[in-house]
């Protein structure tokens, strides 16, 4: 086992490794980061960002087993796979952010999905172009059980999540606490899939509908373009449960 792994750097160089590997994986593109000490430090706690790489957890997963070496890493930390494959990487070329949710089409707008003004889905680019996720996974009994910060991703339970990804597409999913969440990019705009809860309720989105607690919202938006909007789809919790 290689124990160099490591997942808590200080955020000013998480962010420095985030730009290096312009927003995804260096070895793979997939926007889900962690970030491993690949070459162990002298002095232990100090963390030097020219020893250290963003990858994502299955890369991390495959250095921890020993199928990935140092050396390896080095390369790839110096030609990043979004470097290397620019006409691919997880990132839209036009200027606009467009985000559609079951039928409604959402333009430049960054939160995507909030329950009690808590944010569950927000979508960003950087550099007007890398797109930037943060999401915050709870489980039906209302805990927070993983989290994407910025790409970075957090959790204490890397084993029950699968996370699939190829150019233009990711899958994060927890079949076990039954919880989804797909991002798609066609024709330069983004579609979303999602099976999340917050408060215990259920929150479920389609390509066709938004259901909250097993009903169905916002049927009156499918077919529209609305831009510029404060949070796309926001939920208060208190209707549901009274
Ligand atoms: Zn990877």
């Amino acid at each position: 086992m290689n124990v160099a792994a490591s997942v808590n750097a200080p955020l000013p160089i998480q962010s420095q490794l985030k730009k290096e590997a312009r927003y995804g994986c260096s070895i793979c593109g997939c926007p889900l980061l962690e970030y491993v000490q690949f070459i162990p430090s002298d002095t232990p706690g100090a963390y030097l960002p020219e020893n250290m790489i963003a990858i994502c957890p299955a890369h991390t997963l495959k250095f921890v087993r020993n199928e990935l070496l140092a050396t390896g890493l080095a390369s790839f930390k110096a030609k990043p796979y979004n470097k290397l494959n620019e006409n691919k990487p997880f990132a839209l070329a036009s200027p606009e952010l467009t985000v559609n949710i079951a039928k409604t089409k959402f333009i430049n707008t960054y939160r995507l999905l909030s329950v009690d003004d808590f944010d569950l889905i927000t979508i960003r680019k950087e550099n007007n172009s890398y797109l930037l996720l943060d999401l915050n996974f709870f489980d039906s009994q209302n805990n927070l059980i993983a989290a994407v910060s910025e790409n970075s991703w957090i959790t204490d339970k890397k084993q029950v999540w699968n996370i699939d990804y190829e150019p233009g597409y990711m899958k994060i999913q927890n079949k076990k606490r039954q919880i989804l969440f797909e991002v798609k990019i066609e024709s330069g705009e983004i579609f979303i899939v999602a099976d999340m809860y917050y408060n215990g309720i259920p929150v479920k989105i389609t390509r066709d509908q938004v259901l909250f607690g097993g009903i169905e919202e916002g049927a009156e938006m499918k077919g529209t373009t609305l831009k510029n909007y404060e949070t796309a789809i926001s939920f208060q919790s208190d209707k549901w449960l009274t």
